[in-house]
């Protein structure tokens, strides 16, 4: 097996259990490994610290498969990892609730992994080039272990570009069903696994749909970023007494409004759907007057990364500040970030100085996160990505 030898002293991250090597951390490769291929790494002083797959064009030089020189990276690792992460969110799924994030990449040990389950139907995606290399062998994993008609790919991440990969998208085994849906909350949504945003679902919302449901009883609810109507639905369930839906995707707003037509115990009539830019759309509705009693504001990734930290941050302030100007006395704000360039912390600084621009006094009431099913490894924080506050003006 090739080894990647670390400088003297790199070692350190691995042995907290970290499944990232930068190249920087990197002395020499011996051997000749192809992109994907299972190496070993050692220390300076050829000290065994882990097998990780390698991948030459990405400055992530390999990620962390085991930290066991024992075990074997073949097709029965794969199905163990996955079996272990699909017995895990097992207990999460009924028949209200039949979408699921099968693997969470790194948290469940797969770099570079991603399944998503809708139903009968899973999504993955393969982002890394290790992962890329074992792609028949994980897709053979999630059939079997989850029985699933069809497991959809959908490797047409920008990120891939990193990793040397072209994009990839179709069945990679089975048929896709003509239409694929999920229930959450009992509720029924139509997943476009096909050209849908990232895997087709939100599923890292689930829970918050959930907390917003619980308080959208007799609110007039404003939902930005509303994609295929996640929040929407929920908002309607829970007796909302209307709710302004805003999104730029036109196609995501159709398959919305079709996902609240699935659903003949919700009132339509109290849904209002419009297509176009939130940043203009919420200075045209405080125009207009407009007071809301619950805004949620779930905007796409502003920040992929610390490098974009700065425009980001003028963008969320610039939201969250029209926003808290939206809200009636008593209102309640939920605010999401899932931009891994922007820590909680600074978050909440952006939301803050919001509040101080909107002159608007609020308190956070608390903290949101990811749902249940997306969690992150001990050793992994960066896997972290979606943020939020619950945020109440007074009164
Ligand atoms: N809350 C949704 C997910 C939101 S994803 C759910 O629970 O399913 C972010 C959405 O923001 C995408 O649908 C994208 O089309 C939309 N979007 C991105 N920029 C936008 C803009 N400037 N104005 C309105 N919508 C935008």
């Amino acid at each position: 097996m090739p080894v990647l030898v670390l400088k003297p002293g790199r070692e350190k991250s691995l042995l907290q259990r970290h499944p990232w090597l930068f190249s920087g951390a990197i002395d020499r490769v011996d051997g000749a490994p192809e992109p994907g291929a299972t190496v070993m790494v050692a220390s300076t002083d050829g000290k065994f610290l882990a097998q990780a797959a390698y991948s030459p064009s990405s400055q992530i030089r390999a990620r962390v498969w085991s930290f066991d020189a024992a075990e074997a990276i073949d097709p029965a690792f794969f199905r163990r990892r996955i079996e272990r992460a699909a017995t895990a969110r097992a207990p999460l799924q009924d028949a209200a609730n039949t979408g699921a994030r099968l693997v969470h990449g790194e948290s469940d040990g797969l770099p570079g992994v991603i399944a998503d389950r809708y139903g009968n139907v899973v999504v993955m995606q393969i982002l890394s080039a290790g992962a890329e290399h074992w792609r028949t062998a994980i897709g053979e994993a999630l059939e079997g272990v989850t029985g699933a008609r069809c497991i959809y790919e959908r490797s047409d991440a920008d990120v891939r570009q990193l990793e040397g990969l072209a994009p990839r998208a179709g069945p990679q085994r089975g048929v896709l069903p003509r239409i694929t849906t999920i229930f959450e909350g009992g509720l029924c949504y139509g997943v476009d696994v096909v050209t849908g945003q990232k895997t087709g679902f939100y599923l890292d919302q689930r829970d918050n749909r959930a907390l917003v449901r619980r308080l959208a009883r007799g609110r007039r609810v404003l939902n930005a970023f509303c994609y295929t109507g996640g929040f929407t639905l929920a908002a309607l369930a829970g007796g909302a007494q209307t709710v302004l839906s805003i999104d730029t995707a036109g196609d995501a707003l159709g398959l919305a409004r079709e996902n609240v037509a699935r659903n003949p115990s919700l009132d339509a009539t109290r849904a209002e759907w419009r297509d176009a830019n939130v940043f203009a759309e919420l200075r045209a509705l405080r125009d207009t007057g407009a007071q809301y009693d619950l805004i949620v504001l779930d905007p796409p990734k502003f920040a992929p990364t610390a490098a974009h930290a700065e425009r980001a941050a003028r963008a969320y302030k610039d939201i969250n500040l029209w926003a808290l100007k939206l809200l009636a006395p008593g209102g309640l704000l939920a605010t999401f970030s899932c931009s891994g360039g922007i820590g909680a912390e600074l978050f909440q600084k952006i939301v803050a100085g919001a509040a101080v621009d909107a002159k608007a006094d609020a308190a956070i009431v608390g903290r949101l996160g990811p749902s249940a099913d997306h969690p992150v490894a001990l050793a992994f924080p960066e896997g972290d990505y979606l943020k939020g506050l619950l945020l109440r003006k007074a009164a």
